[in-house]
């Protein structure tokens, strides 16, 4: 099956939890755009440094914490008993995002 690049940044989008609302919206604007199209690898970078800042703050509530299991809810994901460095929702969404650019890097240098 060969899902189009739109498609999964489609699907990545209506994947994300609600706190990325700010970035779904940016990202959202350039579905469709001829000039400026919206990017895998684009998506990738937006998301990533969202991620960087949860995590943060994700580390911060866990120091405070007591010593032992996180207590907190998940920042990226806001569902789970986890803290964001152990998120299996962000791990699987990379996961999804790093294989999709592979097989589109070597259908590029493939097609050559
Ligand atoms: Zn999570």
């Amino acid at each position: 099956m060969d899902v189009s690049n739109e498609d999964f940044c489609i699907h990545v989008l209506n994947n994300l939890p609600s706190k990325y609302e700010v970035q779904v919206s940016k990202l959202e604007d350039r579905l469709g755009s001829v000039s400026n199209p919206l990017k895998i690898e684009d998506l990738q970078n937006e998301l990533n440094l969202k991620y960087a800042r949860m995590k943060k703050e994700d580390m911060v509530d866990q120091a405070l914490s007591a010593v032992g299991k996180y207590k907190g809810r998940c920042k990226t994901c806001s569902k789970y008993r986890h803290g964001s460095s152990q998120c299996w929702f962000w791990k699987r969404m990379m996961i999804m995002m790093i294989k999709m650019i592979t097989s589109q890097e070597n259908k590029e240098t493939s097609s050559k």
